[in-house]
């Protein structure tokens, strides 16, 4: 008879990975400073992976909100939003960010993968939703929830999108699901190509903003307002583990669909609600991305210096001002080596193998913060120049 945990070991490939010492996954951070820097076996680090873009996560303001809210509410979400566990807190928090996305509504959830996971309470096995072949996999859980078709185009190629609108049942329901600026790449999304797709074939627009609120566009509202385009989006998502320094998300859209997905998103009510420290320190987060965009100067500005300096080590990597860079390298064992060689230079980065990046793309990312120092950013490319030259990876090294 099969036995259901027979498959329950370490995947032969990882095992030989730890052999080999180069296994870069659950490295136990020990510290963390409220600069980039971090701690791991007692050695000091300079944090390249993180997604706290504005370095908001160790700003005294934010940890002081989330103790403040902590000491007054407690510790726990108390129970599901639904039954018992909505807070006022909550609400003042979804009617700020109702006024800072420009949206009629919000629904606060307790992380961004939740906020996501509730939009598969919006299609079911009639539709049919087409994402970017580099979506989260957040989002192509919330297709299999609702039990929808998913079909993939490539990364940002409208004349795909276009051929897979023109194959479709042109009775079912379509919704084209895209990020605003990807967690991989750091592309931006051709929403002006997906908003005049969406209009000519009648699909709705979802716009996953996890990587881009807080960063993109005049304001902080996203890769849409970069674009000049946000009534093209009909829902954005986002989360608050990036930009804004702490966990949750939000779904944002009109009323009708925010207040269905409060009833029926599967994600909101099977789960209890964000707790009140994290709710604080979004509040107070999302003032900061308002009051000071100089972060957002500072880190474009960083970034454009770091993505420079390893296109001119020859890595393949386009010099632009978005904080997220891809290092591709191809091969997995390469990725998990230059992981390693990078890590023993004092930079911790992150290596992503299949399925977070499609089979054959192993890439090494790097994400600037704007609590980055000129030293650190230095640091982060003379360390892939030192691993370059050692693997003989980057020909100009
Ligand atoms: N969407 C995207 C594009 C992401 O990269 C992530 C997390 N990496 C999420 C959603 C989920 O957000 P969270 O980790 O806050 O649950």
């Amino acid at each position: 008879m099969a036995d259901v945990f027979a498959k329950c070991r370490l995947p032969a490939t990882y095992q030989f990975v730890k052999d080999l010492g180069v296994y870069p996954y659950y490295q136990a951070i020990e510290e963390r400073s409220a600069g980039a820097e971090v701690m791991i076996d007692g050695r000091v680090l300079v944090q390249a992976g993180s997604n706290d873009y504005l370095g908001l996560s160790g700003d005294e303001r934010v940890k002081e909100a989330a103790v403040a809210a902590t000491r007054r509410l407690g510790t726990g979400g108390g129970g599901s939003r639904l039954s018992n566990g909505s807070l006022a807190l909550h609400e003042e928090l979804e009617a700020r960010l109702a006024v800072f996305l420009g949206r009629a509504a919000v629904m606060v959830t307790s992380a961004g993968y939740l906020a996501n996971l509730a939009l598969g309470a919006l299609v079911g096995p009639a539709d049919t939703v087409i994402g970017d072949r580099l979506i989260h996999a957040c989002l192509i859980d919330a297709v299999r929830l609702g039990g929808a078709r998913l079909r993939r185009y490539r990364h940002n190629d409208m004349g795909h999108l276009e051929r897979l609108l023109d194959a479709g049942d042109p009775g079912a329901g379509r919704l084209i699901v895209t990020e605003g600026m990807f967690s991989t790449s750091g592309s931006v999304c051709d929403l002006p190509g997906i908003a005049r797709l969406a209009r000519v074939h009648g699909a709705r627009v979802v716009m996953d903003s996890a990587h881009d609120v807080g960063l993109l566009g005049p304001s902080g509202r996203g890769a849409a307002e970069q674009h000049g385009l946000e009534d093209a989006v009909d829902v954005q998502t986002m989360t608050f583990s990036k930009a804004l320094g702490t966990l949750g998300g939000a779904v944002a859209g009109p009323e009708e669909i925010i207040t269905y997905l409060r009833h029926y998103a599967r994600s909101m009510v099977f789960t209890a609600a964000l707790s009140p420290g994290c709710a604080a320190a979004a509040l107070a987060a999302l003032g900061i991305v308002a009051a000071e965009p100089e972060r957002r100067r500072r880190l474009r500005a960083s970034a454009e210096r770091l993505s420079g300096e390893l296109a001119a080590l020859g890595y393949a990597v386009a010099p632009s001002d978005r904080p997220v860079m891809a290092v591709p390298v191809g091969d997995d064992l390469l990725c998990f080596r230059l992981w390693r060689e990078l890590f023993d230079e004092g930079v911790f980065t992150t290596a992503m193998v299949a399925p977070g990046v499609p089979p054959g793309q192993a890439l090494i990312r790097v994400s600037v913060t704007a609590a980055h120092t000129e030293a650190q950013l230095d640091r982060i490319a003379s360390a892939f120049a030192a691993a370059g030259r050692r693997l003989r990876l980057a020909p100009v090294t």
